[in-house]
Parts: structure tokens; C-alpha cells; sequence
């Protein structure tokens, strides 16, 4: 019998009545003749409750006991959508991670699976049972809980379809497919029926939160299609793959979609002389300090003078400032100065690729709407502005247009 992975959000399962319609998704699945292994998130904004409550009792809680904590959200959505299939009359059976084999490193909070034993999941499933999997979380080698990032059910729903051969991963989410901007903030915005692994993610690392990062990797890695539908309706979704399509190739020299990413600060040294050894007195203490850069910029030299501009997270400027603060004078900077409020938003596409012309008309378009480009860096399928926060739904609406991606 085919094996089909679904993974249902936090939204998706966020009160009884949205448990009770979750199960009977599966339910339709199962009666397909398909053995259904559902991956599922905690329900609603359990995770961040508990993170805010686990701040209540201590403002730097440990990660191993903050991966335990958080690891029962998880656990909750599973026993209580388990529940809900045998009321439906379905065996069915929850697994916490290590209970469907799922080990992983020991980084806490980011913690990366290395192996899936999956027999306990195919044992259950030849017994005729639906397998529930609590999301985002494993275990370590010392039997230690762990979770896999924010987002991280995501990773778990892909690599369990890939050790389990599973036909198709599929992503029940509160919207029908991935769209050519967030339809949140662009209503012009159209479904896309397919896109690439590539463009998909380049589209997720410049802030399209549909799917988390290290899903849409693993799956490209292992050539596993992805099918991103609505958990509510029967629309027809958007499917991440490898292969060429119709659809890709109606597209081609076409953007794909705008991507935007509010969570963007900037550091800027001004007055760098001109040493070896000065990038990488700056860089080296940044990643000591696990902080990840995004952006650099170094402009030329003049007079052996440089300025060298790179973005963070907004969550690490205070470090990132904290560090660069602790080392300007030794490498002789003028001044250190940060801006948190900006924005970045990316247009990207297969398409673009040996193409001329992109690049222009995305700064024409956001000239034009006024809008004031603070750096710019490029792939070979992406080109992304960095501008200010407040800015940021203008300049999606204005690629959207410049690009004529409302157009089918
Ligand atoms: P889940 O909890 O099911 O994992 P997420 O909230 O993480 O779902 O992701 C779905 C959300 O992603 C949507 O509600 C939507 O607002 C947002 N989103 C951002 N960019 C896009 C896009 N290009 N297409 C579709 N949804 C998008
Ligand atoms: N519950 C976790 C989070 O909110 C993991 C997930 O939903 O994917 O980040
Ligand atoms: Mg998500």
C-alpha cells in the first residue's frame, strides 16, 4: 500500500473543532487505501506560550530543559488527534519522537536528525493503524529530548516521508498552496501550481515562512515532492518537485515570486583601514558568538579607508553590536552604527538566470514608489533590496505589479 506523510500546522489544529476536522482529512486519506503517517504541530500558539512561560520562571532557562518543555506541545496535539480518529472509529496511535526513532544531535533548540529507525512506525502501520508523530522533536544518543528549530515539524513530516519511502509529503496549512507574494499583505497574489525545489528555496531563505528551510533542503536532497495544500478546502495546492514542468516552462524567463523578511538589522563599521586579517577579525568572533550573518557589503577603498555593512537577525543585533563594540578599536574603526527597522524583499526565479534586465526594473520599480534601496546582494536565481521596515508591503505590491505576476 502506498505510504502518504501529512503534516498539519499549529493553526490547522488550534481548538476540538479543528482537531475533529483534521481527523477526518486523515480519514479521506486512509480511504483512499493510502497508510497515512501524520506529522503534527502543538496546537495554536502553544510554543510560544510556553516559551513565554518558561521566561516567567527564569529569563535565561537552560536549552536541554527548554527542549523538554517545549517538546509537549507536541505531545498534547498528538494524544488528542489520536483521540479523535478512535472516536471516528480509526486505530490509530500517537508517537512522541524517540517513540518513532527519530535521533537526532545534541545541539538543543537546533537540533539536526541523523537517523530514523523506522520500525516502530512500520510495525504499527502493517497492524492497519494511522501513525500520529509529534512533531519537532527527537532524541539524543544519551536518550535526551530535543527539538529541531522553530518551524521544525515541517523537517520532521520530510524526513520521515523520505526513510519511509513515502509517495508524497503533503503540508496541510492555513493556506491553499504557496502564492506568488504573502496573500496576507498582496492580495494581487495568485497560486502558484508548481515550483521548483531551487526557487522554493531561495523563496524560503528570503523570508517565505510557508514551509521551513531545512524541509524544503532535505526534500530537494532526496528528490521528495512536497504537496502544500489547505487544511479547510479541497482547492488544489502548490507541488515543490524536482522535475520539469509544463508549468515551468510556461514561466520561463518569468519571476516566480517576491519573498520579504521584516526581520532584518544592520551593523555598519565605518573607517576600516585597509589590513589583511581585518574581515576575518570581524567574522571569526561573530560566528564564535553564534551569530549568522546574512548581507555583507564592503564598499572600496578610498584613501585605505573603508566602511563594511552586514545584516543579522533582529534577535542577535544586541550580541552582534555587543561583539563588534568589544573589538573596534582594535581594528581601528571610526564608529559602529545599527539600524534594526529594516526590511528585505526579493524577487526570484529560474527564469532570471543568463537573463539581463531583472535587476533594473526591480530598482526601477521601487524607485519609482519611492522607496530607497540601503544594499542589494544577488544569487544566480534571486536579487534582494534591503530597505526600510515601514516600506516593505509598498515594495511587494510594486514588484508584483512591475513583474506582471497576477497574470497567469
Ligand atoms: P503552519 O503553521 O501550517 O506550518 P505557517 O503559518 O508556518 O503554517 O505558514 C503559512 C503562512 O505562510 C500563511 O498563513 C501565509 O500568510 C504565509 N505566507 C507567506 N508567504 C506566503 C506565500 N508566498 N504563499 C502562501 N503563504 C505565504
Ligand atoms: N510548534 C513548533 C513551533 O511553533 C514547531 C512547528 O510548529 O513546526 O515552532
Ligand atoms: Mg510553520
Amino acid at each position: 500500500m502506498p505510504i502518504v506523510v501529512q503534516k498539519y500546522g499549529g493553526s490547522s489544529v488550534a481548538d476540538p473543532d479543528k482537531i475533529r476536522n483534521v481527523a477526518q482529512r486523515i480519514v479521506k486519506s486512509h480511504a483512499k487505501g493510502n497508510q497515512v503517517v501524520v506529522v503534527i504541530s502543538a496546537m495554536g500558539d502553544t510554543t510560544d506560550d510556553l516559551i513565554e512561560l518558561a521566561h516567567k520562571i527564569n529569563d535565561r532557562p537552560d536549552n536541554r530543559e527548554m527542549d523538554v518543555l517545549l517538546s509537549t506541545g507536541e505531545i498534547v496535539s498528538s494524544a488528542l488527534l489520536t483521540m479523535a480518529l478512535h472516536k471516528l472509529g480509526y486505530q490509530a496511535i500517537s508517537l512522541n519522537g524517540p517513540q518513532a526513532g527519530i535521533l537526532t544531535d545534541a545541539a538543543h533548540s537546533k537540533a539536526k536528525i541523523l537517523k530514523i529507525e523506522s520500525d516502530r512506525i512500520v510495525k504499527e502501520l502493517n497492524a492497519g493503524k494511522i501513525v500520529i508523530v509529534a512533531g519537532f522533536q527527537g532524541i539524543t544518543q544519551d536518550a535526551d529530548m530535543t527539538t529541531l528549530g522553530r518551524g521544525g515539524s515541517d523537517t520532521t513530516a520530510v524526513a520521515l516521508a523520505i526513510s519511509l519511502k513515502a509517495q508524497v509529503c503533503e503540508k496541510l496549512t492555513d493556506v491553499d498552496g504557496i502564492y506568488t507574494a504573502d496573500p496576507r499583505i498582496c492580495p494581487e497574489a495568485r497560486k502558484i501550481k508548481e515550483i521548483a525545489y531551487d526557487e522554493m528555496l531561495e523563496l524560503t531563505s528570503s523570508g517565505n515562512k510557508v514551509l521551513h528551510i531545512r524541509a524544503v533542503e532535505l526534500a530537494g536532497h532526496y528528490n521528495m515532492p512536497i504537496l502544500v495544500v489547505s487544511s479547510f478546502n479541497d482547492s488544489p495546492g502548490t507541488l515543490i518537485h524536482g522535475g520539469d514542468s509544463m508549468d515551468s516552462m510556461e514561466v520561463h524567463n518569468k519571476v516566480r515570486g517576491i519573498a520579504h523578511d521584516i526581520d532584518v538589522a544592520k551593523v555598519t563599521l565605518t573607517g576600516i583601514p585597509n589590513q589583511p586579517g581585518v574581515a576575518a577579525a570581524i567574522f571569526e568572533p561573530l560566528t564564535k558568538a553564534g551569530i549568522s550573518v546574512d548581507t555583507i557589503v564592503q564598499n572600496a577603498f578610498k584613501d585605505n579607508i573603508t566602511d563594511l555593512t552586514f545584516t543579522v537577525s533582529r534577535g542577535d543585533l544586541k550580541k552582534a553590536n555587543d561583539v563588534i563594540n568589544s573589538i573596534a578599536k582594535n581594528i581601528k574603526a571610526k564608529e559602529v552604527v545599527t539600524d534594526a527597522k529594516l526590511a528585505k524583499v526579493s524577487i526570484v526565479g529560474i527564469g532570471m538566470q543568463n537573463t539581463p534586465g531583472y535587476a533594473s526594473k526591480m530598482f526601477s520599480a521601487l524607485s519609482k514608489a519611492g522607496i530607497n534601496i540601503q544594499l542589494i546582494t544577488t544569487s544566480e536565481i534571486r536579487i534582494t533590496c534591503i530597505i526600510e521596515e515601514t516600506r516593505v508591503k509598498e515594495a511587494v505590491l510594486a514588484l508584483h505589479r512591475a513583474f506582471e505576476l497576477e497574470k497567469d
